[in-house]
């Protein structure tokens, strides 16, 4: 994968490289990650294989419970085969409890209960720190339809339903997450990733954060924290190598 010349996209947490056939693409996961809009950088070591991993986990099941998505299968350690949408330029965050930028925005400390889920979507534009709009902003920029506006936030509370049920199978609260979609032979797909990379993981027990917050925070033992993800969801006590 270290092909450059088929990369099409490079994110935070992964590269997308292109393959011969023009509907599929190929995800790297890799160690590298970045917060607070590119700020503070680092690698966790045997992140990309975790997610890849994690991600694989997530999709498998939300695909048989109904969710379509972009997952076609993992390739090897670090490499999955997905379809290659037109992503949404708009993301969907769903919140169960208070934390992070709306704990921030609304002056409640992290662990306040919410009444009912609440869902925000912001642009993805980095170089505009990704701004919280509404529904009618979305709109008015032509950046999605209502009929896939509506159909993302079905999926979004559908995969809140079901990652939920999930964790909480396993001893772990599903405080956040943010969702990307893409647009694939006329039908919207959950695309991206869903991992500790992009959702807000907390141990039931001591409320201790298992995700990217342990990187943003400097909490330590980073990896230990995906790792225990993994663990609990698979099993699997996964030894990782360096990317
Ligand atoms: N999130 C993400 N990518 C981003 C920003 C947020 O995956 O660029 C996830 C984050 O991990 C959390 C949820 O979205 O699970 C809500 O994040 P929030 O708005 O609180 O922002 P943050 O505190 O992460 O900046």
């Amino acid at each position: 994968m270290d092909d450059i010349t088929n990369l099409i996209t490079q994110g935070k947490g992964k590269r997308l490289y292109a393959t011969e056939n023009p509907k599929e693409a190929v995800v790297y996961y890799r160690d590298e990650t970045f917060a607070y809009h590119g700020l503070k950088r680092g690698r966790i070591i045997g992140k990309g294989e975790i997610n890849n991993l994690i991600c694989e986990y997530m999709f498998t099941m939300l695909t048989e419970k109904g969710v379509p998505n972009h997952f076609i299968r993992r390739i090897d350690n670090r490499c999955s085969l997905v379809k290659r949408v037109e992503i949404i330029p708009v993301t969907v965050k769903v919140r169960n409890i208070v934390a992070g930028s709306l704990a921030k925005r609304i002056g409640q400390p992290d662990g306040t209960h919410l009444r009912n889920t609440v869902i925000e979507y912001n642009l993805k534009d980095s170089e505009q720190d990704d701004p919280l709009v509404n529904l009618t902003h979305i709109t008015a920029l032509g950046l999605a339809t209502p009929q896939e506006i509506q159909r993302m936030e079905e999926m979004s509370l559908k995969v809140n339903q079901i990652v939920g049920e999930c964790m909480r199978d396993i001893n772990i609260e599903l405080i956040d997450f943010k969702l990307e979609f893409g647009r694939f032979e006329g039908e919207v797909l959950l695309a991206d990733e869903v991992s500790p990379d992009t959702c807000r993981f907390w141990d039931a027990k001591t409320h201790e954060p298992l995700d990217i917050d342990r990187f943003r925070r400097d909490l330590g033992d980073v990896e230990e924290g995906y790792r225990e993800i993994l663990h609990r969801l698979t099993g699997n006590v996964l030894k990782t190598n360096d990317d």
